[in-house]
């Protein structure tokens, strides 16, 4: 589907509307990680925090809302109710840190809960400065997100307090973006705040429809995902580098052909790289290359070579003989891979090359790893690289794309980067230069 090129617009923000003692309704991205209704990472529930501290100390009253994984219809294995505890924790510390050391939090009165409504988490009260009480740490979970029971709950909350809407998707009209499903969710706030970037190339119900229905406008981690990300395609400092990879070049072609009108350098690596080498003449024995893209390729570097763009392909890789991290495996020019091995990584010199390419520029964006992440051994070319990203003193830094992610929050270098962007499809999208659909529905400033 071709949607129309990104207009370079600013969307108002939760700082720029009156939230005020307001129900206002956040659609957030908790597709965490689970095993056996354990969160196996919860960076996705801390990223919301900012926002949902904002609106709480706006005293308005809270009502979250997300999906979980792909349910088909009610699913009790991918219910929310994890995240809600877990949410609870978290608010819990929060407020303890900003607590003043001489009020007296000892108390823990407890809460009556209804029928459909159960307190998860940590009872806490607080004596505020101006004497007001907060529950501060309490998250209220529904067993749904529409009908009256949901509707009670959203229309009874307490000013700060939190309630979280089951998964969205039990419904199939989520994703459907039905209208009447995101009359119902509209019907439950006053204020819409979407800060689920990683949902915002899809159009549903929580992203897009309920935006046309309520004031909508976006969060903190929405807010700094379009700050980072328009500056990458919009206006960004040079010299700028691009550095593309990932299995498959067919899933990268629209990135690198809108790309190679912003950049000052393209580095390919990866997967992907290995159709270029083999359009530029290189045999690449039994390596992952997708033939019918040869021809686009060859454009591609055609159309750097127009535009003045320098693009790099890799010098060396690291081949095995099988596709497994315990195969035999070594490092070879790209003139040298041997009949019936596969390249796996990047060699050094390939990164050695890449990081002088890099050591001017201004801006630099990475998606998608060097090599096959998942095996260790093969992991190095792009932990390399992830280092030398971290190092670059001058640079805005920016990783799209979640494998891509995964790979610096890995090596520990995340907190290192400018931007390491939340959602894989979506910052994706938005490097190709596409309106996202839960973006273009919020109001512009
Ligand atoms: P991102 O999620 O960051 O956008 P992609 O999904 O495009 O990244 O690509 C990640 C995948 O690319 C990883 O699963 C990795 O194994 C694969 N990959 C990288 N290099 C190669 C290679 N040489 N051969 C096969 N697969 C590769
Ligand atoms: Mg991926």
């Amino acid at each position: 589907m071709v949607r129309p090129r990104r207009k370079p617009v600013k969307k108002k923000t939760v700082r720029d509307i009156d939230v005020k003692g307001k129900r206002v309704l956040v659609r957030v991205d908790y597709n965490v990680p689970l095993d056996a209704g354990r969160i196996l990472d919860d960076s996705r529930i801390r990223a919301t925090l900012p926002t949902i501290s904002y609106l709480r100390g706006q005293r308005a009253k809270v009502i979250l809302m997300s999906h979980l994984g792909r349910p088909k219809g009610r699913d009790e294995s991918l219910s929310l109710r994890p995240v809600a505890e877990r949410l609870g924790e978290l608010l819990a510390d929060e407020s303890g840190r900003q607590r003043r050391p001489d009020v007296d939090h000892g108390g823990t009165p407890s809460h009556g809960s209804g029928a459909s409504l159960q307190e998860v988490s940590h009872n806490e009260s607080t004596v505020r400065p101006d004497g007001a009480h907060l529950r501060e740490a309490q998250v209220q979970m529904t067993d749904c997100c529409v009908g009256a029971d949901v509707q009670r709950a959203a229309h009874s909350l307490g000013e700060g307090e939190v309630l979280l809407l089951e998964n969205l998707r039990f419904h199939a009209e989520e994703e459907a973006n039905d209208f009447e499903y995101a009359k119902a969710l509209a019907s439950l706030g006053e204020v819409y705040v979407n800060d689920a970037f990683g949902t915002a190339h899809r159009a549903h119900a929580s992203t897009e429809g309920v935006a046309r229905l309520l004031p909508a406008v976006a969060g903190f981690l929405m807010e700094k995902e379009i700050e980072f990300l328009s500056r990458a395609v919009e206006h960004p400092d040079r010299p700028y580098a691009a550095i593309i990879g990932g299995a498959k070049v067919s899933s990268k072609m629209a990135v690198l052909e809108h790309l190679l009108s912003k950049v000052d350098k393209l580095l390919i690596g990866g997967g992907m790289a290995n159709t270029f080498l083999k359009a530029e003449g290189f045999n690449v024995g039994e390596s992952l290359v997708e033939d019918d893209y040869l021809e686009q390729a060859k454009d591609v570097m055609g159309k750097a070579d127009e535009k003045g763009v320098r693009l790099l392909l890799p010098a060396d890789v690291v081949v095995a003989e099988r596709f497994a991290a315990d195969s035999p495996a070594r490092r070879v020019s790209v003139k040298d891979v041997p009949d019936g091995w596969r390249i796996m990584d990047v060699g050094e010199t390939t990164i050695d090359v890449f990081a002088r390419a890099l050591q001017d520029c201004r801006m630099v964006v990475w998606n998608g790893p060097m090599g096959v992440i998942e095996m260790p051994p093969f992991a190095h070319g792009s932990h390399r690289l992830a280092g030398v990203i971290a190092n670059l003193r001058e640079a805005t830094t920016i990783i799209g794309g979640g494998e891509t992610a995964a790979v610096v929050e890995q090596v520990g270098l995340a907190s290192r980067f400018s931007h390491v962007s939340t959602g894989g499809g979506a910052s994706l999208e938005f490097l190709e230069g596409k309106e996202l659909p839960g973006v273009a529905a919020l109001m512009n400033a």
